[in-house]
């Protein structure tokens, strides 16, 4: 639809969506740029430009690419929440617009493109990853499974208050390898993961942002927190005095010595 396309002009009006360029320098990296290929891997829509570079777009749950005409405007309620909107030259308006914006564009270059794509594991939430497909790749790694769990190349997009909170409620110590863990005791922190991903998005929780990378502001989903920032206070389920460790890979972990082990 827009392949063979030219930017005359970017802007970002909620550039908190962008990653790997910053919304002041999104015009500079896109103008003048032709749009070759427009295309999907897993969920992601990519859009290849005759540098090199590619546009990612990851919708998540309410993102979407919406092409405007002079006779085929998009809604108000599509235009409130735009993100990102591109000037074609031939004067369509391409937007990004994400309700919740869960989503995210990422302007990768040439050389890092198909590495990120390679590397990339499935979505936690993706019906095509079944408890055997992870518990298959967890089989040859020593590493502790709150940190492969963080590793983006085995889940995309887990961040640490999630990995911790997943390990509270599987019941699994957070510092055993993950090679060590049994396909029963995979399947249901695969299956604890996806509820408290799923509860954060219906609480529209944790930003997307932590969902990421853990760094971001905390919303409505932190009443849902059982153990993230509860180091020292009771275990919810035990009662036992919660601990709180950098001790794996630097990143705060917190968990009940008692029904985690
Ligand atoms: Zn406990």
């Amino acid at each position: 639809m827009v392949a063979g396309a030219t930017i005359a002009s970017a802007y970002a009006p909620r550039g908190d969506v962008l990653r790997q360029v910053q919304p002041e320098d999104l015009d500079v990296r896109l103008r003048g740029q032709t749009i070759t290929r427009v295309w999907r891997r897993a969920k992601l829509i990519i859009l290849s430009l005759a540098s090199g570079d590619a546009l990612v777009v990851q919708p998540r749950f309410t993102g979407a690419l919406l092409v405007e005409g002079s006779d085929t405007p998009i809604s108000a309620r599509d235009r409130a929440y735009v993100a990102i909107t591109l000037t074609l030259a031939d004067e369509r308006l391409l937007h990004y617009r994400d309700i919740r914006r869960l989503g995210t564009v990422t302007l990768f270059s040439a050389q890092t493109l198909d590495q990120a794509l390679a590397a990339l594991g499935p979505e936690p939430l993706d019906a095509a990853l079944t408890a055997e497909r992870f518990s298959g790749s967890l089989r040859n790694s020593r590493q502790a499974i709150k940190k492969v769990l963080m590793d983006q190349g085995v889940l995309a997009g887990v961040g640490n208050i999630y990995a911790n909170e997943a390990c509270w409620l599987a019941r699994i110590d957070p510092s055993r390898t993950a090679d060590s863990l049994l396909p029963d005791e995979a399947a249901t922190l695969l299956g604890s993961l996806r509820s408290i991903l799923t509860l954060s998005i219906q609480h529209r929780g944790t930003s997307f942002r932590d969902y990421v990378d853990a760094s971001g502001g905390r919303g409505g989903f932190v009443p849902y927190l059982e153990v993230y920032g509860r180091g020292g206070d009771a275990c919810r389920r035990c009662g036992s005095r919660l601990i709180d460790t950098q001790a794996i890979d630097g990143r705060t972990t917190v968990f009940c010595w008692r029904c985690q082990s």
